[in-house]
């Protein structure tokens, strides 16, 4: 157990990363006006992860969960989202309570690897080849995004669409620097398997956080 683990639950601190009020650039959300917590930790170790400064926990300064909602307080959004790094490596129910009770709307992005903990209003669970995740987040997610880097992706995909509830939205999701490859190939996969939706990196184009 790590000592941000530890010192997680009541009074709970959380590694912050970055907090920012930008446009969810992606999956089901997108377009939307949202407030980001990237706490930092991971242990997923994806090859292609674009923010690896996020994997190291200590290296973010500890806040408390009032410090976190008093932070989102002063914009006109009241979507959440909750990132990483892998942000369910800390048991995040104090947060959510915190964020709900002042009608905030709390989105969690995760690889689905830790335990899931908090109340949560929309799961964008989007697993990783690198870290198996655990199987509460197959009934539980409202949208599986997978990142395709390459071919084999999309039965790796697909075995996971398999599991989730009927009613998970699906989405591909190029990964960035594969883009130019893999995107036509979604296009293609998407149009003969509609049930898949395509989700892009829109905030990367907007140039945006
Ligand atoms: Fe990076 Fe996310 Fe993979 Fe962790 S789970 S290594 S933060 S892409």
């Amino acid at each position: 157990m790590t000592e941000n683990k530890q010192t997680a639950g009541l009074n709970s601190k959380l590694p912050v990363m970055e907090a920012f009020y930008t446009i969810q650039g992606e999956g089901h959300f997108t377009g939307n006006a949202a407030y980001f917590i990237r706490l930092g930790g991971c242990d997923v170790g994806c090859v292609w992860c674009d923010v690896k400064d996020s994997w190291e926990a200590e290296k973010w300064p500890l806040q408390t969960v009032s410090q976190i909602v008093e932070g989102v307080a002063e914009y006109k959004s009241k979507l959440v989202v909750i990132t990483g790094g892998e942000p369910l490596m800390y048991p995040l129910d104090e947060l959510t309570d915190s964020l709900r009770a002042k009608g905030f709307h709390a989105n969690i992005e995760t690889s689905g690897a830790h335990p899931l903990s908090g109340t949560w209003d929309w799961i964008c669970f989007s697993p990783k080849k690198f870290m198996k995740p655990r199987d509460e987040f197959y009934e539980t997610a409202d949208e599986l995004k997978v990142v395709i880097y390459n071919k084999s992706d999309f039965k790796w995909a697909e075995e996971h669409a398999a599991l989730v509830r009927p009613e998970c939205l699906l989405y591909l999701q190029p990964e960035w620097d594969k883009s130019e490859t893999m995107l036509p190939q979604i296009i293609e996969y998407v149009k003969d398997n509609p049930r898949w939706k395509i989700s892009l990196q829109t905030h990367k184009f907007m140039q945006i956080p």
